[in-house]
């Protein structure tokens, strides 16, 4: 493999060191001049292989955004970006036999995908105005690496690791924020925002998914311009949002985005929760909602779950008899509004679906004196994809609560364990019967009569899965008719 982490050497001061993996301790920046050392931070064969293609074709390259911080960090990246002088006919000319990608062609973008490696080979450009605050209306291509890296978004983004040598290039200062973990915008924040306003979405983002702090003027200029976010396409904001609430710092990104302003603009049925006393441990709704968040396992579609999970409560207080304050049908007014919610911010309907059935059924009985049927039923309503999410979702809820679900839930959990592993029926896809079958046995067509039948049926296997037997369900088809005949003769 090709791969040369530079020495140590210094460049004239231009902003270019040279960053070497061989002792120090952290990143290293035109400002602390340090080396830094990483454990992984390696570059692929593939990665290195496209980069000498490039620069043995006299183009410069660098690594930049999340490979050039992991680098940084020693970590492993996942997605190579890589700015170049090379033009975009020229990426492809050189590059030209790989499996090229070429949609993001016009912005200057060239991707290269193989075996799970992409690397995306970006002109060097600068973008022009956004006068509809989401995309620059053109592109510039443009001669320096530096110039290129000022229309960046972080300062931390802003870095980039020449190759081969890997002497870092970082004018606005990145690897020092890097290294505090400090999301800072590149030169004006406020200006940065109105350039595009998914920065502020990606602000929290970037602070979900490692932990990092937005810096106070970054913080201040997004309070200021949440507003402009309505002007961004909603899968732009759902695809942040989604890898937001599914990083491991989501609780404190969503907490952010409440306190920002920009909860208000993306999900804003959730800021009827904010401050809403509970009397719970976790103080207010908004706060149960983002604790149940977290406590559930990162799977887009619980998480969502969890979030949107008490969405209705507001709207659904009353007061009872007994002067006790009641939430009744939140569950399913819940699942109602997640679905606006999900339909409004571009979800595929089977997310969509998902979290619905989670949020409609999470307040399901589960004492001890739930019975086997009761529990069928359960599985067959929510279906076996959904049901130990299901578990998962209550037992969240329950613990924000500070209500010790445990051993009751694990009872159920595992009774509904031994019912799908006994195949007991479920739903009517179980039944050991088919319309066909009915409608043989009656001597009748198709129609209403037949689902009436199977329900029927159904419910019969559902209290006694014994039941669910080809002969033992034609014999009930059979009586069914004798009842029928006899309830018409009479
Ligand atoms: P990750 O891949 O983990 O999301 P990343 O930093 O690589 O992190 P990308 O979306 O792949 O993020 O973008 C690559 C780089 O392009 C960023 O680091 C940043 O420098 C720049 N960038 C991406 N989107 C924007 C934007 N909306 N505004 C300004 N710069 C951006
Ligand atoms: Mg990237």
């Amino acid at each position: 493999m090709v791969e040369r982490i530079g020495g140590g050497k210094r460049l004239p001061p231009t902003g270019i060191e040279t960053w070497s993996n061989s002792g120090g301790t952290g990143v290293c920046s035109v400002v602390d001049m340090c080396c830094c050392s990483g454990a992984g931070g390696r570059v692929p064969g593939l990665v290195a292989s496209l980069l000498n293609l490039m620069v043995g074709a006299g183009r410069e390259c660098y690594i930049v955004g999340g490979a050039a911080r992991a680098m940084l960090l020693g970590q492993r990246a996942n997605d190579w970006d890589v700015a170049t002088s090379a033009s975009p006919s020229d990426i492809g000319s050189i590059l030209r036999g790989m499996n090229l990608i070429r949609k993001g062609e016009r912005h200057g973008t060239i991707g290269v995908e193989r075996d799970g490696v992409n690397v995306e080979f970006t002109t060097f450009r600068t973008e022009g105005e956004y006068s509809d605050g989401r995309r620059p209306d053109s592109v510039r291509f443009v001669s320096d690496i530096r110039e290129d890296l000022s229309r960046r978004d972080f300062t931390l983004n802003a870095i980039a690791l020449r190759w081969p040598d890997l002497a870092v290039v970082d004018p606005f200062h990145g690897a020092r924020d890097l290294r505090r973990g400090i999301l800072r915008c590149v030169g004006d924040a406020a200006e940065r925002f109105r350039e595009d306003a998914l920065r502020m979405m990606r602000a929290v983002r970037f602070e979900s998914e490692h932990g990092w702090t937005i810096e106070r003027r970054t913080r201040a200029a997004i309070a200021t311009n949440a507003g402009r976010l309505d002007g961004i396409s909603r899968e732009r904001v759902r695809d942040e949002l989604s890898r937001l609430i599914v990083g491991p710092g989501a609780a404190a990104a969503l907490r952010d985005m409440i306190s920002l302003g920009l909860m208000a603009r993306v999900i804003p049925e959730f800021m009827d929760s904010v401050g809403y006393p509970t009397g719970s441990p976790d103080g207010t709704l908004d706060e149960h909602a983002i604790r149940a968040t977290e406590s559930v396992r990162p799977f887009l579609p619980l998480r969502l779950a969890a979030l949107l999970h008490d969405i209705a409560k507001p709207g659904c207080f009353i007061v009872d008899g007994d002067g006790r304050g009641r939430f009744f049908g939140h569950d399913s007014a819940g699942a109602e509004m997640a679905g606006v919610v999900l339909r409004r911010l571009k979800y595929p309907g089977a997310i969509a679906r998902r979290v619905r059935v989670l949020i409609r059924e999470h307040m399901f009985f589960y004492d001890p004196s739930v019975t086997d049927a009761g529990l069928r039923r359960l599985i067959g309503r929510v279906g076996e994809e959904n049901v130990f999410d299901l578990l998962e979702l209550r037992r969240a809820d329950a613990a924000a609560w500070g209500v010790a679900a445990g051993p009751f839930l694990k009872q159920v959990e595992n009774r509904i364990r031994f019912i799908l592993d006994a195949e007991q029926p479920v739903n009517g896809s179980s039944l050991a019967v088919d319309g066909r079958d009915v409608m043989a046995a009656l001597g009748i067509g198709p129609g209403p009569r037949v689902g009436k039948v199977l329900r029927r049926l159904l419910e019969a296997v559902m209290n006694d899965p014994a039941l669910n037997e080809r002969g033992k369900l034609m014999a009930l088809i059979e009586s069914m008719r004798a009842c029928d005949s006899q309830s018409t003769d009479s």
